[in-house]
């Protein structure tokens, strides 16, 4: 039985098609710049990969290429093989804890949370639109980077604004990239020989966006991003956390709207704001090294947000066993984990130089004598997405 992990945003759709149950990778890729002038595809078999462009006005031609490309390539010999289609859903405010099929239920209810997350969720329904068209015989799944964190306490989860905006707006931490922070905390348990309920993990998930979560026992207890991706650490265009007040005297300064300014701190903050070169880590190290004083501080900030966020979160679970990088720039760069278990020295964490230098591999990255385990471990969401739409066909 095949299954297909898909993630649409508001102009790409990645997939990832699975053999199920042993989870084999029969072909994966992503469709770009759908809705504007000439679309591109990438399309990779066995280590072949193809590329090209094309016009995808919506994300519905993209699924038809997707699925006719299947079929020429003889990936598969009949759609009807592919029995079961995991949507990822950036936004399942409170509703959803845990994955669920798609009926006009569960679309009526994503769409309610749309305003929690206006740039994720429609793109999200788009795919869902797409695929249940295209496939009508498949079940279609939807799995919440949200519903990780719905273990959250109430002490960690609420803000101290007036509670009727809870009661009434839904306002409260919701955290993201729960899927990810699952597959890695649940990964470093099986490195320590442990159950994942028997170890205090910290995942620090770091790519263009990027978010650290403490897993206590297996459950999310404690995440930094909260009502939408925008807070928390400063990422490749986002600015994490500020004082919520800068947003007013910004608007009043310059005689912009509020909409406007959040935009900025959406798009123009982070790594690009502070750096004025570049939202990807690459180039900033690039300029770091050619001594581009601002490039080092964009860096700096984001490094001195994790360790601080890491070391109250290892107050908060009274200690921990692991840390563990991943995504993007948590896999790639040694910089970037170096310089962050440098900062947690106190602790008496320590890594190892040698095999940090390690990239996209799974690798134990700590010190001979470090008190808490540092991994490098590769997500894997289309992995966990696969896996739980199987279960409901299964
Ligand atoms: P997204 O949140 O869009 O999924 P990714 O997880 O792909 O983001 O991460 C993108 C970030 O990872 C970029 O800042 C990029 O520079 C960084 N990155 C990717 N590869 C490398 C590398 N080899 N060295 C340093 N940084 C890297």
């Amino acid at each position: 039985m095949k299954i297909i992990s898909v993630n649409a945003g508001s102009s790409s759709l990645k997939f990832r098609l699975f053999d199920m149950p042993q989870g084999n990778v029969l072909c994966e890729g992503v469709y770009e710049r759908i809705t504007q002038p000439i679309g591109s595809f990438k399309f990779t078999i066995q280590d072949q990969t193809a590329k090209g462009e094309l016009a995808l006005p919506t994300h519905a031609e993209a699924v038809d290429d997707l699925l006719a490309r299947l079929l020429s390539e003889r990936v598969v010999a009949s759609l009807s093989e592919i029995q079961g289609v995991g949507h990822r859903v950036v936004h399942g405010g409170e509703t959803f804890s845990t994955s669920v099929e798609i009926t006009a239920d569960v679309l009526k209810a994503i769409q309610r949370v749309s305003d929690l997350a206006p740039l994720h969720n429609p793109a999200n329904l788009m795919g869902i639109e797409s695929f249940t068209n295209a496939l009508p015989q498949a079940k279609q799944v939807a799995v919440f980077d949200t519903a990780f964190h719905q273990t959250m306490n109430e002490e960690a989860f609420m803000y101290a604004t007036p509670y009727e905006w809870y009661e009434q707006f839904k306002v409260r931490k919701y955290g993201f990239h729960g899927t990810s922070h699952l597959f890695v905390s649940q990964r470093a348990a099986e490195l320590l020989g442990k159950r994942p309920d028997e170890v205090n993990v910290i995942v620090a998930h770091i790519g263009n966006g990027a978010s650290l979560c403490a897993v206590e026992k297996g459950k999310s207890v404690e995440t930094s991003m909260g009502l939408t991706p925008l807070a928390g650490l400063p990422m490749g265009t986002r600015s994490g956390d500020l004082d919520p007040a800068i947003i007013q005297y910004i608007a009043n300064k310059e005689q912009r709207s509020l909409d406007d300014v959040i935009n900025d701190l959406n798009k123009k903050s982070g790594f690009i704001g502070v750096s004025g070169i570049s939202s990807d880590n690459r180039d900033l190290e690039v300029a770091a090294e050619a001594g581009n004083h601002r490039a080092t501080l964009a860096m700096t900030l984001q490094n001195k947000a994790i360790a601080d966020t890491m070391a109250q979160y290892i107050a908060y679970m009274k200690g921990v066993d692991a840390i563990c990088f991943t995504a993007g720039l948590g896999e790639n760069s040694p910089r970037l984990r170096k310089e962050v278990i440098e900062r947690l020295a106190y602790f008496g964490a320590t890594i190892n130089q040698e095999a940090n230098l390690a990239r996209g591999v799974e690798m134990d990255i700590s010190g001979p004598n470090s008190s808490i385990k540092v991994y490098l471990i590769p997500t894997n969401e289309e992995w966990v997405i696969a896996k739980d739409t199987y279960q409901f066909i299964s």
